[in-house]
């Protein structure tokens, strides 16, 4: 795998050695190459197309200009993502072979020669065998001692190093820190782009927010666009752009990369939305707990939107696509203003198409697979972020100690559950009072089951361990059982009252804030027992994300 770049120099020398023969015949690279399809066939192809029929021209017109600024930031990534990515990639392309081709493409899904997917292996090229923690943000000779010994000798140096608008280099044998804007030649383009779409805007909130994000771009001061974003209204088009998040430096967490996303509002499920959001106190009010623990008067929680992604390009885009983001990560504009959730449902329904329907069928009876439904699962999800303002958020009597602190590293895990469990008992709630018919209620809980699977073949994280106390537990109860033909079935009779039960039992750790709880549940439950091992193993064919393509 790491040979194929020394094959790019190798075939080029080959015109003049005839050495050619000994490349093509080295039976090591087929494996590599074998392997590289394996891993490219995990990412079902999409292309999904955005419906923008809802818009006026001119907002059509600020989407294509807010697509080309997004593409800009999609060529900065590439330069953030690793020091060879772009010459690794363009060395694939200038080879043009059928293997250098599956390479390129899984190239490109990556952004770069290394997989995150698996432990930030390399898998093309001749460079470093794991992916350097600094990606393209600091020399790739630099270590973290380096780094810290220069901003101890250069104290007035630390908060432009530490700066995450910034990159390290190094100059005159010396380290230097540079801002994005200086460094990046893309970015007066990128501004320019983005006043261009300013002055399409209709929105008057929106259009502020172009003008603040076009002087954060040629400045790197985001804070006042930040703002201005968490104060849009009535927007049909919304946008994410610049530097974000900061997971692609793994040396110190300090540097973000840029990424952008272009969206546009989904009415349909922005209306569902409101529907459940109209009845936050009713599913607080029904919620399987004492009355005295339960929210007297609930706010609306963050502010969450649905959304159809037009374009995603950069850090966002690199293997596994989000379904969901909440921004922005500046905790003085959250304090201020709170978070945003944007929902993509274009994604979500993709992931439905080409992995719970597939999961369905692979896993559940044939009578259960019937109910197995797009409409529900995007509910699902929705209602699972809708799910999370339920119930306490302070350690009973105790009002200045938040559950979050309480239950420290295991508090993820177990609210992913809560949120889960919820939104299923919730159910229960909307078919009592006639918002939901019984039909509904059938694909809701069909397609929670094998959605179910979904997460738990991700291997880690905070949504992984929560499915896997909800699939455990459900087991334990008699709730998912298997029938005689190997099938996954549900107990209908059981399903709200278990599901209640296990509410109860995850919102009472969280009541009284007990971290010992929360760590007897995940021992128990948040195992992968060898049937779940053999019901994954099942599944082995069934891609685990998508690589989208967008077309509007
Ligand atoms: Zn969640």
């Amino acid at each position: 795998m790491k040979n194929l770049l020394s094959l790019v120099l190798f075939v080029s020398f080959a015109f003049v050695s005839c050495a050619e023969k000994e490349v093509i015949e080295e039976p090591k690279m087929s494996d590599e190459h074998a392997m590289v399809i394996e891993r490219i066939n995990a990412y079902a192809p999409v292309t999904l197309k955005s419906d923008l029929s809802g818009l006026t021209e001119r907002e059509r017109a600020l989407v294509a200009k807010l697509v080309e600024a997004g593409k800009i930031v999609d060529d900065i990534f590439w330069e953030q993502s690793t020091h060879d990515a772009i010459s690794t990639r363009d060395s694939l392309m200038a080879l043009n072979t059928d293997e250098a081709k599956d390479f390129l493409k899984y190239v490109k899904i990556n952004y770069g020669p290394y997989d995150p997917l698996y432990d930030n292996d390399r898998f093309v090229g001749s460079g470093v065998a794991k992916r350097p923690q600094g990606g393209g943000f600091y020399p790739e000779d630099m270590t973290k001692e380096e780094f810290e010994a220069f901003i101890a000798a250069n104290p007035d140096q630390a908060e432009a190093f530490k700066s995450q608008y910034t990159i390290i280099v190094r100059e005159n044998g010396t380290l230097k820190a540079v801002p994005y804007h200086q460094k990046y030649e893309k970015t007066e383009r990128l501004a320019s782009l983005l006043e261009e779409a300013a002055e399409l805007a209709d929105n008057a909130s929106l259009k502020k927010y172009l003008q603040l994000r076009a002087t954060a771009t040629r400045t790197d001061d985001y804070y006042e666009s930040d703002l201005a974003w968490m104060e849009l209204e009535g927007n049909n088009v919304d946008l994410v752009i610049g530097p974000i998040e900061n997971y692609q430096d793994e040396l110190f967490n300090y540097k973000t990369a840029h990424e952008a996303v272009v969206l546009v509002k989904d009415f349909e499920a922005s209306a569902e939305l409101e529907l459940y959001k109209s009845n936050m106190q009713n599913f607080e009010n029904s919620l399987p707990l004492e009355n005295k623990f339960k929210q007297k008067n609930i706010g609306e929680g963050n502010v969450i939107q649905v959304v159809n992604v037009v374009y995603f390009g950069g850090d966002c885009n690199q293997g596994v696509k989000t379904i969901a983001a909440a921004l922005p990560n500046d905790p003085k504009v959250a304090e201020a203003k709170g978070r945003k959730l944007s929902m993509y449902k274009n994604h979500m329904e993709a992931k439905f198409d080409k992995i719970v329907a597939e999961i369905g069928k692979t896993l559940l009876t044939p009578e259960r697979n019937k109910y197995v439904d797009k409409k529900a699962f995007t509910s699902f999800v929705t209602l699972h972020e809708v799910s999370h303002a339920l119930g306490p958020k302070y350690v009973n009597g105790k009002k200045n100690m938040e559950i979050r602190n309480a239950l420290k590293e295991r508090y993820s895990a177990i609210e992913e559950c809560k949120a889960d469990a919820l939104s299923m008992y919730n159910h229960k709630y909307l078919l009592e009072s006639g918002i939901k018919d019984q039909e509904y209620i059938e694909k809701a809980k069909a397609t929670y089951l094998a959605g179910l699977y979904r997460s738990i073949r991700f291997g880690s994280g905070a949504h992984y361990n929560a499915n896997l106390i909800q699939l455990n537990y459900l087991k334990e109860q008699g709730v998912i059982f298997t029938t005689a033909e190997g099938k996954l079935d549900l107990n209908d009779d059981l399903f709200f009252e278990k599901m209640g039960e296990l509410s109860n039992l995850i919102l009472m750790t969280q009541v009284n804030g007990d971290y010992d709880k929360a760590g007897e549940i995940l021992a128990k439950y948040a195992v992968l027992s060898d049937e779940l091992k053999k019901e994954i193993e099942i599944l082995k064919a069934i891609p685990r994300d998508i690589a989208t393509e967008y077309i509007y």
